[in-house]
């Protein structure tokens, strides 16, 4: 075992044209936050997942906060969200001065749970003046954040249909799953607005970045104006609003470009990992591979396996015994209304589930590069550890 080297849970996979597109930058001198290769990026990925507008960001966190600024939240309003998720979409939500409202999550694909978005909405809520009311704090609901996490998509008819019903708008943080699909759509074309990241660990990256995609030609270049210092006039520098710098470089664009074009491999070698796992763990008593739904196109960015019948110590003990046998896994995020940094300012919970799949569940090493050696060593190591004593 002492020779074996670490296997990642998820590195960045660069076997393109990203030298090639780089040096593009390096010697035409187009490196800073306007280039062709931004515009390309945009374009391209506007054209991979069907969305009209694109605007590359510089973080996939930007991106998210301007999507909520041009959706119209306010200081003051509500955004629905689910409690299991990277922590990311709740702080942006924070930024703008609104309060998350936690949902809980389904067990089977660790997605926003629409039943319990259902139930919020129809219990705790109430027609107001200027839209939806939270009967208990008065405030104003504006708008439903959802996440696909860890590649899978969430269930989109169905809360689409609640927005519609409520009068809310939809907001995709699409992030962690570039590339799934829903019903055979690829994700971002039933919201609003749609968020991705091109972060190092994400399926495919620019090293730090992100994009927003819209139907909406308005909010694509209010969210491009926001994104650049909300810069009015070019020369004399007049600013009508507060703006951010929040725009991508052409360096960054230009790993982009090459990614993109890698993408669909790297979508098929996450799924064939995935597929591994599921044929080949499913068997052990008290483990579940999370599957995808029969709605759902997976990429499997993160594989998932839940231990059905363990305690928080067990699934810990798993992860350790890992670790020494040099193999990467994680345990999802901690629930955002557990959050050290957010339990005192939500509305919401509880989100039994969301704890529960805190407590049991892990992540594999989904690399697409991932050997079919080491991909066995990770299968033979979670085997042995359910068969001690
Ligand atoms: C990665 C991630 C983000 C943020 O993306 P960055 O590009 O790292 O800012 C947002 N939401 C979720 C769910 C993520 O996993």
């Amino acid at each position: 075992m002492a020779h074996d080297s670490l296997i990642p849970l998820s590195v960045p996979h660069l076997g393109g044209n990203e030298w090639t597109y780089l040096k593009d930058c390096l010697d035409t001198g187009w490196v800073s936050s306007v280039g062709s290769y931004v515009d390309k990026f945009e374009k391209d990925l506007a054209e991979f997942t069907g969305a009209r507008h694109g605007v590359a960001t510089a973080s996939g966190t930007a991106a998210l906060h301007l999507a909520l600024l041009v959706a119209g939240v306010k200081p003051g309003d509500l955004v629905i969200t689910p409690s299991l998720t990277f922590i990311a979409p709740v702080n942006t939500i924070r930024y703008t001065g609104a309060t998350p409202v936690f949902i809980d999550s389904e067990a089977a694909y660790t997605q926003m749970d629409p039943a319990q978005l259902s139930a919020f909405l129809d219990s705790e809520c109430e027609a107001g003046p200027d839209g939806l009311r939270h009967k208990p704090t008065q405030r104003r609901v504006a708008a439903i954040m959802t996440v696909h996490l860890l590649g899978h998509p969430v269930a989109m008819e169905e809360i689409c249909s609640l927005a519609q019903k409520y009068g809310l708008v939809v907001i995709e943080d699409a992030t962690e799953s570039l590339g799934a699909r829903y019903k055979g759509a690829p994700l971002g074309q039933q919201s609003l607005l749609a968020c991705f990241s091109f972060n190092g660990n994400k399926i495919i990256t620019t090293g730090g970045g992100g994009m927003i995609q819209t139907h909406d030609a308005s909010l694509a270049a209010k969210a491009r104006y926001l994104a650049t210092q909300a810069k009015d006039d070019p020369l004399e520098y007049i600013h009508h609003e507060v703006g951010f710098n929040y725009r991508m470089t052409n360096v960054q664009a230009a790993l982009g470009c090459a990614q993109l074009e890698q993408l669909p491999q790297f979508i098929e070698r996450r799924r064939a990992i995935a597929a591994r796992y599921q044929q080949e763990l499913q068997g052990i008593a008290g483990l579940r591979v999370v599957g995808e739904a029969p709605w759902a196109k997976s990429t499997y960015w993160l594989s998932t396996i839940v231990c059905e019948d363990s305690p928080f110590t067990e699934t810990r003990q798993l992860m350790h015994f890992l670790q020494e046998h040099k193999i990467q896994s994680r345990p999802l995020w901690q629930p955002v209304h557990l959050s050290p940094a957010h339990k005192d300012n939500h509305v919401g919970g509880p989100c039994p589930v969301a704890e529960r799949l805190y407590a049991t569940a892990l992540n594999l090493p989904s690399s697409s590069m991932l050997s079919e050696t080491d991909l066995t060593r990770v299968i033979t190591a979670v085997r042995e550890f359910f068969k001690r004593p």
